[in-house]
């Protein structure tokens, strides 16, 4: 298995690997390295972009995966580092940030839309620029014609009051402890960790984040839409 650095902390924008695997799949040609800072796509977070740098050579990293506990670095590139290779891993920063920003936001809008709306529990996350959104399965939207607005003036209040983010890997048991809402999925091939923003409750995650929430500029909920018996949460963030 990849050692996922990141999960420990999520402003490491550089580090080491060696290269354990090299391989062509769809996505093209790829490494996976014993450890790696880069994120690889998944819980509804996009991929990292960074570099690969060994021996001389500087590899664009076009897309990271996650599979069967590895994490695989896609690179164009007819030559690849061959195994036991030692590499240098740079993380794009501005992207990662604006990925925790993101994140962080959408973890901030259902925990507000669940504390003011009670039936409303989010199940899933997309983070990405196109339509970041959270899902909330089987329920309708909330009835109050003053909903967005309610949300809008807490997710303002949250942010101006910088609650922290904090993070902590656990046991199976301890998530399903410590957190309300535990997924049926939880990947089996990836340490189980809780991400727990201010006084909110703790939720599974594995994604990156902010460290606290003076680091987002506004988050704002646009439209709270229905879509055969689920809702739909679009926020917007900086
Ligand atoms: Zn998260």
């Amino acid at each position: 298995m990849t050692q996922l650095l990141y999960l420990e902390d999520s402003y490491i924008f550089s580090g080491a690997g060696t290269v354990t695997e090299t391989g062509e799949d769809e996505r093209g040609t790829y490494v996976t390295l014993d450890q790696t800072v880069l994120y690889p796509q998944g819980g509804g977070q996009p991929a990292d972009q960074g570099e690969l740098i060994w021996d001389g050579n500087i590899a664009a990293v076009k897309f990271v995966g996650f599979v069967d506990g590895h994490v695989r670095h896609y690179f164009d590139r007819n030559q690849l580092p061959p195994t036991g290779t030692k590499v240098e891993i740079r993380v794009n920063e501005l992207l990662r940030r604006r990925n925790c920003r993101g994140h962080t936001a959408g973890h901030l809008v259902a925990h507000v839309a669940e504390s003011l709306f009670p039936r409303i529990i989010a199940t899933k996350g997309y983070h990405f620029a196109d339509d970041p959104h959270v899902e909330c399965a089987n329920v309708e939207p909330p009835s109050d014609e003053n909903a967005i607005a309610r949300i809008n003036e807490q997710l303002a209040k949250c942010i101006n009051d910088n609650m922290p983010v904090t993070s902590m890997i656990l046991s199976f048991d301890e998530l399903r402890q410590m957190c309300p809402h535990v997924p049926a999925n939880l990947p089996k091939d990836k340490p189980l960790r809780a991400v727990q923003i201010g006084d909110f409750p703790p939720v599974p995650c594995g994604g990156t984040h902010v460290k606290s929430l003076s680091e987002l500029g506004p988050v704002t909920v646009a439209k709270i839409k229905g879509k055969k018996g689920n809702t739909k949460i679009s926020y917007s963030f900086e």
